[in-house]
């Protein structure tokens, strides 16, 4: 007989742990399946990368019980300047103008993973099973059961609803024969990291160049975090350069805003690609974070997404929770897949139009973006509309929503 729970999350990573911490002090029993163990770093979701989140992300993160260990380690984004390179245009935030903290937050995510880990494990009903590799889905109209391989052997596990979280490559929905649409990107990601000679006063950078789009983030004291996205093909030559050939292209790409960059951390490439889940549910399944939807970073959407779907669910399973229901029920999951759909479309369509908009050398298309982006520095409706957008504040109505359900199925 497989060992039965209410709640299976297949992938303990940024979605599925923040989905575990979520649910955490309900009545659920709720199990969490991750392949990668957590002790040797191997960890994929927590690797040496930085996040940028939004305020609107703060908020959820608080409602799920996870800011406090993460607040110490969290840099505020006070500004921001978006610029095209070699052109007019550039747009300008600060935080100060519109009456908020910050307009988001970069967290190292090692210490956001530690964080979610560190909280799911404070939940009794909540049991981490790592490491463990789901290699088997099967959905029935009452439960779903799961086959996973764990040490030496096989287990089978059943739930009322599984919970795929299991990245972009997801065995899960593979399984099910969910298909998927979407396209690989040309461009891959350096991330890295620097010190430049200039403080960076919290400002987060975006700098749109041919090659793809530069990011340089604020972390801790003077460093900055680097997302340098360039075309594939050139991307094993740049990580084959010693240090100071590689800080000298970099600096040539981002300029001289923030002085001289020197002390070049470690340096990762990751292949970028768009891709759509074209079903959000099965008879008691349901698809969550980048198994769902993968971006390219260009806007540092992904993971923003991922907790709104991490929101979302949550709130309908402590509902369910409260009042004793079935937390697979059909209704629950086109309830979810209902509040979902037209914000994973926006944010697809918003990034992938930005990374074909600002990828174009086409005259009239660059002069119309840079326009639009000293439009957006210049007008206050079009400013404050964009503030409001990149900060994410509307979503912090899905943290207070979430909040509340949590309060009263506790
Ligand atoms: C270069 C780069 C920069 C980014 N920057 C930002 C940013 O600034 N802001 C932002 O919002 N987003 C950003 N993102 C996106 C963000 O990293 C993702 O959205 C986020 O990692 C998705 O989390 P996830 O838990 O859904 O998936 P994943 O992070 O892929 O986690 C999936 C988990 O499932 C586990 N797993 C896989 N298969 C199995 C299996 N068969 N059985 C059990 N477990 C399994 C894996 O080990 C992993 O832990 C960035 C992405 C990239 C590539």
């Amino acid at each position: 007989m497989p060992d039965t729970y209410d709640i299976l999350i297949v992938g303990g990573g940024m979605t599925g742990a923040s989905l575990a911490c979520a649910l955490g002090g309900t009545a659920l029993r709720v199990g969490v399946i991750e392949a990668a163990p957590v002790k040797n770093g191997a960890q994929p979701s927590f690797d040496t990368r930085t996040t940028a989140l939004t305020w609107g992300t703060q908020r959820i993160l608080e409602a799920i019980g996870v800011w406090p260990d993460v607040a110490a380690h969290a840099v505020p984004i006070k500004k921001t300047h978006v610029s095209d390179q070699g052109r007019f245009g550039f747009t300008r935030l600060d935080c100060a103008d519109y009456r908020l903290d910050a307009l988001g937050y970069v967290v190292e995510n090692r210490l956001l993973g530690k964080a979610l880990l560190d909280t799911l494990q404070r939940h009794a009903n909540i049991e981490f099973i790592c490491p463990a590799r789901v290699q088997d889905v099967e959905t029935g109209a009452d439960a779903a059961s799961i086959t996973l391989h764990a040490g030496q052997g096989s287990r089978q596990l059943s739930a009322r609803l599984l919970v795929i979280a299991d990245g972009r490559h997801s065995t899960a929905r593979e399984r099910l024969n969910i298909k998927t649409s979407g396209r690989v990107y040309n461009q891959s990601a350096i991330i890295t990291s620097v010190t430049p000679e200039r403080g960076h006063e919290y400002t987060a950078f975006e700098r749109f160049t041919p090659g793809g789009p530069l990011a340089v983030l604020p972390m801790s004291g003077t460093r900055c975090a680097v997302v340098w996205v360039a075309p594939a093909g050139q991307v094993p030559a740049l990580l084959a350069l010693d240090e100071n050939t590689f800080l000298a292209q970099l600096q040539r790409q981002f300029g001289g805003r923030l002085g001289k960059f020197s002390q070049l951390g470690a340096r990762r490439e990751y292949a970028l690609e768009l891709m759509r889940a074209a079903e959000l549910t099965r008879p008691r399944a349901v698809l969550i974070g980048n198994a769902a939807h993968t971006l390219h970073p260009v806007a540092a959407q992904g993971l923003n997404l991922g907790l709104r779907d991490v929101a979302v669910l949550a709130r309908l399973l402590c509902e369910a929770a409260r009042h004793g229901t079935d937390p697979g029920a059909a209704g629950l999951l086109d309830e979810y897949a209902r509040l979902r759909r037209s914000d994973h479309a926006a944010v697809t369509a918003f990034t992938d139009g930005l990374v074909r908009i600002f990828s174009s050398d086409f005259a009239p298309l660059a002069l119309m973006r840079n326009i639009g982006l000293l439009a957006a520095d210049l007008l206050p409706p079009v400013k404050n509309y964009l503030a409001r957008r990149s900060a994410g504040v509307a979503h912090a109505k899905l943290a207070v929503m979430l909040n509340e359900s949590r309060r009263k199925s506790a």
